[in-house]
């Protein structure tokens, strides 16, 4: 019996540090990383030794024998990645590089904790804060513009995708580390300076995402019911800037442009049965939307062909085990069924094989039950209504055609925010920089999706925070980082002085708490807080709770 690694890997490759014979590829001193959906362990090398499953931190690496209906393809999946392969060597323990980082090696032993600030708290601020915190002696501020931690990990990630929020736990130990200072609900730009920040620490890395909807400059694309996809999961996550009613649900139909898997997502999500998301940790709003939706169908549109398809594998594949729903393949483009038929053993397109191939006839209301259909080679050219969305309408194989819907979601991307202050690219969304250090900004550094654009799961922005931090401490060796003018405490005086409610460590694990004592209630890992004034006074309760 060997172990597999399944849909939710985050390719961080803890698991690969932790192998003893080199089973688990591609490992990031290889040339494949980064460029694999996922890792694959090798059915032939395993020692079923559990090392990987115990280290993952998204509980994707299980027993082959324990494998799930929805996961048994990921036995076959694991070992066709050597099927080509020549067997890696191995010869004795592997430690590898990845458990050993290299950039304490540039630390002089007796070198003085610098102080670093971390603006945002998703997974590349988390993993940037963890290098520093695990590797050297700084001392670490984490600052967030929302007054709980979390970033993606708690507004991005599906909530049907327990396993994957299983990062957010790995980095929530290091909320309450002893060199941390937490400074949450203080926007950089807005409550303070990045001049102010910088004047404070000796080095501020920016991990501070892509925040913004991409557009797709179409006629009524501005129209009620027509919104990014990034709101809709926003919405879903309870994320206290998007209201309740954000979102309707009286359609019969949804039209989702894009087919990345935040596409996926979302039109899951659609058509998944709210019973199956009464345990999770939905938003209540949304549940109780979802309870009540009249949606049926979601139609998603590729502008280019399935080859290109953007979502991964691992997440088509897990959409096609989703009970109650049929997913079909609209066959209005000659291409599309030749290249499904012609798609490469494993890769996306080949998962759509077994699809029924259909002729929508858009003139008609959806058939009963709950369907999926995928529409290729077709774009939006405008959104058609009076005082909501009314219809699609969109290119195809025979010119153009209007697909009735009541809501439209462009899940065609994420886009960088400008942070006032730093230097900022428009044409790629994101902060130049040089290795992670901004440029012409010496002490400045960005991580994660500001850093190299939207793109890249949540294991992705290890290698990317290995790399910045990397720069970082080569540069506070070189003597080249600006001193800080204040002492240590003083930022958060000034935190306190510009926001009345500054939530700290203790009012992160205040809200940590209700929120799980509010889920317990009804059977559920959580229940959200959704308003900012709510996490406030949730974060508050600590003081309440005062020692004897
Ligand atoms: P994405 O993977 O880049 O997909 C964007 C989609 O939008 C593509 O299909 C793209 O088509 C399409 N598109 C872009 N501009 C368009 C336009 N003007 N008109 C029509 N279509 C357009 O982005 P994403 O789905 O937002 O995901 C972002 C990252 O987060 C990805 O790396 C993703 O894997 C990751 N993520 C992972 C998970 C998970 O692991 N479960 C969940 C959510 C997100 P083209 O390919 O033709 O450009």
């Amino acid at each position: 019996m060997t172990y597999a690694i399944t849909q939710t890997c985050c390719s961080d490759a803890t698991c690969v540090a932790v192998c003893p014979v080199n089973c688990i590829h591609p490992t990031p001193e290889e040339q494949a990383f980064g460029s694999t959906e996922m890792l694959y362990v090798d059915p032939a090398t395993c020692i079923d030794c559990g090392a990987c499953a115990d280290a993952c931190p998204v509980d994707a690496v299980v027993p082959v024998d324990s494998l799930s209906a929805a996961q048994k393809e990921y036995a076959g999946i694991n070992a066709a990645y050597y099927a080509d392969r020549a067997p890696e060597p191995v010869a004795g323990p592997v430690f590898h590089a990845w458990g050993a980082p290299s950039y304490p090696r540039s630390l002089p032993h007796d070198f003085a904790p610098i102080r670093v600030a971390v603006v945002g708290t998703g997974p590349a601020g988390m993993y940037a804060a963890e290098d520093l915190l695990l590797h050297t002696n700084a001392e670490v501020t984490l600052v967030d513009r929302l007054p709980v931690a979390g970033g993606l990990v708690r507004y991005g990630v599906a909530p049907d995708h327990p396993a994957t929020k299983g990062a957010g736990e790995v980095f929530a130990r290091f909320h309450a580390h002893p060199r941390v200072r937490m400074h949450l609900g203080v926007e950089v730009g807005k409550d303070v300076t990045a001049e102010e920040l910088a004047a404070h620490h000796d080095a501020v890395i920016y991990a501070v995402g892509a925040s913004a909807d991409r557009r797709l400059g179409i006629p009524g694309e501005d129209l009620p019911g027509s919104i990014p996809a990034t709101s809709f999961v926003s919405w879903y996550n309870a994320h206290p800037e998007v209201p309740p009613e954000a979102v309707g649900l009286s359609a019969e139909r949804v039209v989702v442009t894009g087919n990345g898997n935040v596409a996926l997502d979302v039109a899951r999500i659609l058509v998944t049965d709210p019973a199956a998301l009464a345990g999770t940790d939905i938003a209540g709003h949304a549940l109780a939307a979802l309870r009540e939706s009249g949606v049926r169908e979601v139609v998603l549109l590729g502008r280019r062909g399935p080859e290109d398809t953007a979502c991964t594998a691992s997440e088509l594949l897990a959409l096609t085990h989703l009970p109650g729903v049929e997913l079909m393949v609209d066959d209005q483009d000659p291409r599309t069924g030749a290249a499904i038929d012609g798609a490469a053993p494993g890769s996306a397109a080949a998962l759509l094989r077994g699809l029924p191939r259909v002729t929508a006839d858009w003139s008609q209301p959806p058939p009963a039950g709950r369907r999926i259909v995928f529409r290729f080679h077709s774009s939006p050219v405008e959104v058609l209504g009076r005082d909501g969305v009314e219809a699609v309408r969109v290119t195809g194989a025979a010119g153009e055609e209007e697909i009735p819907a009541g809501l439209f979601l462009r899940a065609i991307g994420y886009r960088g925010r400008p942070v006032p202050g730093l230097p900022f690219d428009e044409t790629a969304g994101t902060v130049p920089h040089e290795g992670g250090r901004v440029t012409g900004m010496p002490g400045t550094y960005v991580v994660g999706w500001i850093k190299r654009g939207p793109s890249g799961g949540i294991g992705a922005n290890r290698t990317c925070a290995a790399e910045t931090v990397g720069t970082l401490l080569a540069d506070a060796v070189a003597g080249a980082l600006p001193s800080p003018a204040y002492p240590a405490k003083a930022f958060g005086r000034l935190a306190r002085r510009r926001v009345r409610q500054v939530v700290d460590a203790r009012g992160l694990a205040a809200i940590d708490r209700a929120e799980r004592s509010r889920g317990a209630e009804h059977g559920r890992p959580r229940v959200k807080f959704d308003t900012l004034p709510a996490l406030v006074a949730a974060a508050r309760t600590h003081r309440l709770r005062s020692p004897r």
